[in-house]
Formats: C-alpha cells, sequence, structure tokens
C-alpha cells in the first residue's frame, strides 16, 4: 500500500488549480481580446480571482484545431501570429534574443533576426497600462488591476517541443526571461512575478511554438502566499531555510543508499523528486546554494540551469513518451512591493527559488482526476522514489 506524502510547503491536500491559474486558464480558452473587469477577494480563502468580460469566452473550438483535439498542420509561416507576418498587424513585438544579446524592438522599426521573441500576449489578463485602484462593494474587496503578460517565443521553429530545445536555445529563453523580469521588477505596483510553460500533447500549443508565458501580478497568489508562510515558520523556529533542508535530505538519503529522489545533479543545481510529489513524475529544480531571489544567478550559472533543463525534460520524455505538461518557476515577490505590506527582513533567508516541472501522464486515470477536484485533494499514484528510479535510468 502507497504511504501518504505530506507535502511540508503546503497546509495540506489542495486543489491544483489556484486562484492565479484561474485566469490563465481563462485566458488559455480565449480567442478573442478578452476584456479584464476586475479582481475579487474570495474572503474565505483570501484568494484574488481575476474576472473576465464573459463574451470574451466564446463557446468554439480553439484557432489552428480540430474536434479532436488534434493540431491542424500549419505548412505556413504567413499564417502564424508570432512568426514576422503582415498578417497580424496589432501583434506588438517587446524585445528579441539573438544568441544572448536582448534587443528592444522599437515601435514602427523592423524585426531584427531572432532566435527568441518577447511580444505582449494577443489576450492579457492582465495590461500595465491600467491603474491599481482598490475599493470595497459592500464588504468585498475590489481592485482593478495593473499587470503585465507577455509570451516569450522559445524558438523560431514551428512544432518543436520543449524537450527537443538544445542546451543553447533554453539559455537563450533565460537570457530574454531574465530581461524581461528584471524590467519588470521595477514596477512597484507589482507584487509577483510568475513564469510558466504548458505543453499540451494532444494539440502541441495552438500556436505550434513553445511559449513560455510571463506573468506579473498586483498580488501575491494564493499558493506561493501558502508556501511563505510555511517556509516562514520553518526558518523561525529552526534558523534555517526549509528548501535546503529538502536538498539535505535527499542528499543524506543519497549518501546512506536509502531511497531517494535526485535525479540529477550539476555543480550548481539538483534536480529531484520531491518526497511529497503532488504529481506522478513532479520534479523540482532547485540551486544547491540558498538563494532566494532567481534573478541572482550569474551568467556561468544560467547556462548550467539551462543544461540541467534540458537533460531533465529529455528524460521525461524518454520515460514517458511526448506529454502534457506545466514548467512553473516559483521566485520570491516582488521584495519592494512585499516591504509595504509585511515585514519579513529574513525573506532572503527563508526563501529558496525552485522550477517545477508537473506532468500530466495517463497514469493518472480520470477516475482519480475527479478524485483530485472533487476531494480538493491529491491522489498521486506513483511512488517519488519509483518515479525517480525511472528517471535517473533513463536515456538523456
Ligand atoms: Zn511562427
Ligand atoms: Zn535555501
Amino acid at each position: 500500500m502507497q504511504s501518504r506524502l505530506f507535502n511540508p510547503c503546503e497546509t495540506g491536500w489542495i486543489d491544483p488549480v489556484e486562484s492565479a491559474w484561474l485566469g490563465v486558464i481563462a485566458f488559455r480558452r480565449m480567442k478573442g481580446k478578452g476584456e479584464l473587469v476586475e479582481l475579487r477577494r474570495n474572503p474565505l480563502t483570501d484568494q484574488w480571482i481575476i474576472y473576465l468580460d464573459q463574451a470574451a469566452i466564446p463557446n468554439r473550438e480553439p484557432e489552428g484545431r480540430t474536434r479532436s483535439g488534434r493540431k491542424s498542420n500549419r505548412t505556413k509561416a504567413d499564417a502564424c501570429p508570432f512568426c514576422d507576418s503582415p498578417d497580424h498587424p496589432d501583434r506588438v513585438d517587446i524585445m528579441v534574443v539573438r544568441d544572448e544579446t536582448c534587443i528592444y524592438v522599437r515601435e514602427g522599426t523592423k524585426v531584427p533576426e531572432w532566435d527568441v521573441k518577447v511580444i505582449a500576449a494577443p489576450a492579457p489578463v492582465l495590461r500595465i497600462e491600467d491603474g491599481l485602484s482598490r475599493r470595497g462593494r459592500g464588504f468585498y474587496d475590489i481592485m482593478e488591476a495593473p499587470g503585465a503578460h507577455e509570451l516569450i517565443i522559445m524558438t523560431p521553429e514551428h512544432g518543436k517541443p520543449v524537450w527537443e530545445l538544445s542546451d543553447i536555445q533554453i539559455g537563450r529563453v533565460l537570457a530574454g526571461l531574465f530581461e524581461r523580469m528584471t524590467d519588470l521588477l521595477k514596477d512597484r505596483r507589482l507584487g509577483h512575478q510568475f513564469a510558466y510553460h504548458v505543453t499540451d500533447r494532444d494539440s502541441l500549443s495552438w500556436t505550434d511554438h513553445a511559449v513560455l508565458n510571463l506573468v506579473a501580478v498586483p498580488f501575491v497568489p494564493e499558493k506561493l502566499k501558502t508556501e511563505l508562510r510555511y517556509a516562514r515558520q520553518w526558518y523561525t523556529s529552526k534558523e534555517r531555510c526549509l528548501f535546503c533542508d529538502i536538498c539535505q535530505t535527499e542528499k543524506e538519503n543519497q549518501a546512506r543508499g536509502k531511497p531517494h529522489g535526485i535525479i540529477e545533479e550539476t555543480e550548481n543545481f539538483t534536480a529531484f523528486v520531491p518526497f511529497f510529489a503532488e504529481y506522478a513524475f513532479e520534479i523540482w529544480i532547485l540551486p544547491f546554494e540558498h538563494h532566494a531571489d532567481f534573478l541572482s544567478m550569474s551568467k556561468d550559472q544560467r547556462a548550467d540551469l539551462a543544461g540541467i533543463l534540458r537533460l531533465i525534460l529529455h528524460r521525461l520524455f524518454q520515460t514517458l513518451g511526448p506529454l502534457s505538461l506545466t514548467v512553473t518557476l516559483m521566485n520570491q515577490p516582488n521584495r519592494m512591493w512585499i516591504q509595504n505590506r509585511e515585514t519579513w527582513p529574513e525573506l532572503d533567508a527563508g526563501w529558496h527559488w525552485s522550477i517545477r516541472i508537473q506532468p500530466e501522464t495517463e497514469i493518472v486515470n480520470e477516475e482519480l482526476r475527479i478524485f483530485n477536484r472533487a476531494a480538493g485533494s491529491r491522489v498521486n499514484p506513483v511512488l517519488p522514489e519509483t518515479a525517480a528510479d525511472h528517471l535517473r535510468s533513463a536515456a538523456s
């Protein structure tokens, strides 16, 4: 019988759909330009829910997909909304990355050759131009929401899934992400930035390009807030970082020949299946050295991260075949934003950034999925140590 696993970063068994993700999911279903209405706080959970204009969520299949959910074959780049096509004059290009050099695109000028391109999301959940206005309606909290939603086009090549990208290409993506995160960090209205990539196995991405989303929101999402709370409690009682302790425990288990989750290590990073993995074959990548801020990485460390990311994504593919997955960066909140709201001088010592890869596999069947949704609980049918065994033995 499988044992129940406890996630020390969480309050308990949570639904995987987080407050911030609600907006993201709505965005992914949209076709046209969605009008943001407002954010409302759920007084029971403290979650901010992003509301969009209902009319912007039509009951139609997303463009480019057939009824079966399979992608249609795109043969011409001029039909692509992200390539340099005059068919999409509304597209706002922000920046390109060539090799690892970031070049901002000036309005009205030709977009330079690119290895990675950053554009404004065509149907953003949040917009940078919107003002921040908080108010009450009855006893409810409401705010109009400034924010940013950008798409980092990870490769000029169509139909190339993320596990086929090279180390060098992932390094370019990280260079673009660094530059845009550093720029958006200057906006003190924005509490948090999160970056995520989604691969949908059945449609491989409605854009045909691998895309990394970068979203900056005027609040700290509930999942992060919960993890910050528990990390803080841990730090306050033990004066140690919870994430460093998790890494240390994995190392000790490995050294003693006990079951452990470590899959791969480099000079700077460790990749492991956490003891409390919510998803089958979930993997976390953390820096060995304690760092609260993703943006504190050096250029050499960034190249090292690109290498381990490519290797891990490729091993997942070798183990499970083409799969749906979500890759999320869990970074610290914006320090300027948090300073005005909550004092946690030890934030740098008590928080540790990570990248989390959460596959959606057929191992979790529909019955378990329904249970997870209905019970607000997680059932993971693969023990983390078993998943790690498989991933370690996969060819990279
Ligand atoms: Zn294209
Ligand atoms: Zn740490």
